[in-house]
């Protein structure tokens, strides 16, 4: 077993601990292996292990690797900052984007989504960390923004996706959890049919799984830190 079949293995057993602990159904959680900065041949190691969703933060080096890739069967997820000038790439390219954080931003990925194609799945990034970040619209601007989203017929919305600020605490990083989880059961009470919340990353999952996560976004325990030495050790 290569190291990325070894550690796409641990991941997916923290995942069904995760469930088992916190009395999810089994399978109610899937992995997006994040592979923004990794070359292609990492995705495709990923893949032969059985790893088959994947999550892209960069469209320029996302196009890359799907044309490298275009043998196999892959879903993409774009979870990065969208600029305007990118949304025709993300709505050509992509089966979901996590980040939709602004009316005008979906309107485009409306307008570009090619008629061939199923409706875009799309989760609207929200702000749980306040100032910490300036991405993903803030808790009382949502429910306009998901209205909004919500009538356009080339995006099906499926939910909400976060970023919090790294935390240490297990009970800290729940409570951040818990509040996106509390805006998607506010937002479902008012009849949106959400059933995607993508929450959790490598040091994090487990208190996202206990918060209700569907969709975890998973890159450093996969395919090791970004930008250190080791890819190459990591296909030995
Ligand atoms: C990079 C990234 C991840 C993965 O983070 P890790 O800590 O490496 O697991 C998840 N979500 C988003 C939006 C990212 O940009």
């Amino acid at each position: 077993m290569n190291n990325i079949a070894a550690r796409l293995a641990s991941v997916s057993a923290r995942l069904v601990q995760a469930q088992a602990r916190f009395g999810r159904t089994p399978d109610a959680v899937q992995l997006i292996a994040v592979s923004k900065t990794q070359p292609a041949s990492a995705v495709r190691a990923a893949f032969a292990a059985g790893q088959t969703r994947f999550g892209e933060s960069y469209v320029q080096e996302a196009l890359a690797k799907m044309a490298e890739l275009h043998d196999c069967a892959l879903e993409w997820h774009f979870i990065g900052p969208i600029q305007s000038n990118k949304t025709k790439d993300i709505a050509t390219h992509f089966a979901w984007v996590h980040s939709v954080d602004r009316a005008k931003i979906a309107q485009r990925l409306n307008e570009q989504r090619p008629d061939v194609l199923p409706p875009l799945n799309v989760c609207l990034q929200v702000n749980v960390s306040g100032e910490a970040t300036k991405f993903g619209t803030c808790a009382t601007e949502l429910e306009v923004l998901a209205t909004a989203v919500r009538a356009l017929p080339r995006l099906c919305l499926r939910g909400l996706m976060a970023i919090p600020a790294p935390e240490e605490d297990f009970r800290r990083q729940r409570a951040v959890f818990h509040s996106l989880r509390a805006l998607f059961e506010n937002l479902n009470g008012k009849g949106f049919a959400l059933d995607t919340l993508s929450m959790g990353m490598s040091d994090d999952l487990e208190a996202a799984i206990a918060e209700g996560a569907t969709l975890v976004r998973v890159g450093s325990a996969l395919f090791g830190e970004r930008g250190g030495s080791g890819e190459e050790e990591l296909l030995a």
